[in-house]
């Protein structure tokens, strides 16, 4: 088993030593951990501040993976939130050291939050979507240095900013170009699953997208619990492999050197 995205002391909303969550998953018998901690330049909600002190945490990456070497594998990774006016910044940090793994993650659009709400004001439901959905394809177009999209679906997780239902047919146009995209330029998606954490109504991507990715022959999925403490470390994982069994999916996805290996399931 494999976690692909976990946070630790050096994101600012979590205070657990990077020690703790390995320990958690060597614990549970995971054979790798991407410690996967956030940068998000410029983040819409002025709030928070999602820098990152990146030599203390490459550092603690070396360190740490030199340390488990023989107990587990430390994958070295980071989770990026872009935004448009931001391309150039986040393209330089991913060159600026060997990460083994890069989730890109939309926590923003159009210079608004989403966790705060800014997005959803004066937006009726349809519109939200199409905008945050618009907004992820340019982003996309624009930025390749990355291996999969983080919680495709966040927007999902603010349902209560937004007044009723909604169809997947209103916006799967957008989803089909936006995975069209990520598929062709060698990139995969992530199952994140703090969607059970979240009591979110539904997966994180949904299944509808799950199954679109399907179609157009996606392969590469990681998985992550997207942990902030040691206790969700591979929260509901089980489920998740037996779902994508079913679903006819063949592999996980792990990575080294930002080059993705397939495990099969
Ligand atoms: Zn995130
Ligand atoms: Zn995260």
């Amino acid at each position: 088993m494999f976690d692909y995205h976990v946070h630790t002391s050096f994101s600012s909303d979590c205070d657990i030593e990077m020690s703790k969550m390995i320990d958690s998953a060597l614990d549970k018998g995971f054979s790798e951990i991407a410690i996967t901690d956030h940068i998000d330049y410029d983040y819409p909600d002025s709030h928070f501040d999602f820098s990152l002190d990146f030599k203390g945490y490459q550092q603690s990456l070396e360190d740490y993976y030199k340390a488990y070497r023989n107990k587990i594998r430390v994958v070295k990774g980071l989770e990026i939130g872009i935004q448009k006016h931001i391309i150039k910044e986040c393209q330089n940090t991913i060159m600026d050291y060997p990460y083994d793994f890069v989730i890109c993650s939309l926590h923003g659009a159009q210079k608004k939050d989403l966790h705060n709400g800014d997005f959803f004001k004066d937006k009726k439901i349809q519109e939200a979507y199409l905008d945050y959905y618009t907004y992820m394809y340019h982003c996309l177009k624009m930025f390749k240095s990355y291996n999969v999209v983080g919680h495709l679906n966040l927007i999902d997780r603010y349902r209560k900013y937004m007044n009723g239902p909604i169809e997947y047919s209103v916006y799967s146009d957008l989803i089909e170009d936006i995975l069209k995209m990520i598929i062709t330029d060698g990139k995969g998606i992530e199952i994140n699953t703090s969607s059970f954490r979240y009591n979110m109504e539904v997966l994180s991507p949904t299944m509808e997208m799950l199954q679109h990715y399907k179609e157009l022959s996606g392969e590469i999925i990681t998985l992550g619990s997207d942990a902030h403490t040691p206790d969700y470390v591979g929260y509901k994982f089980d489920y998740i492999y037996d779902l994508l069994k079913n679903m006819g999916f063949k592999y996980i996805t792990t990575f080294k050197n930002m080059i993705p290996e397939f495990v099969r399931i």
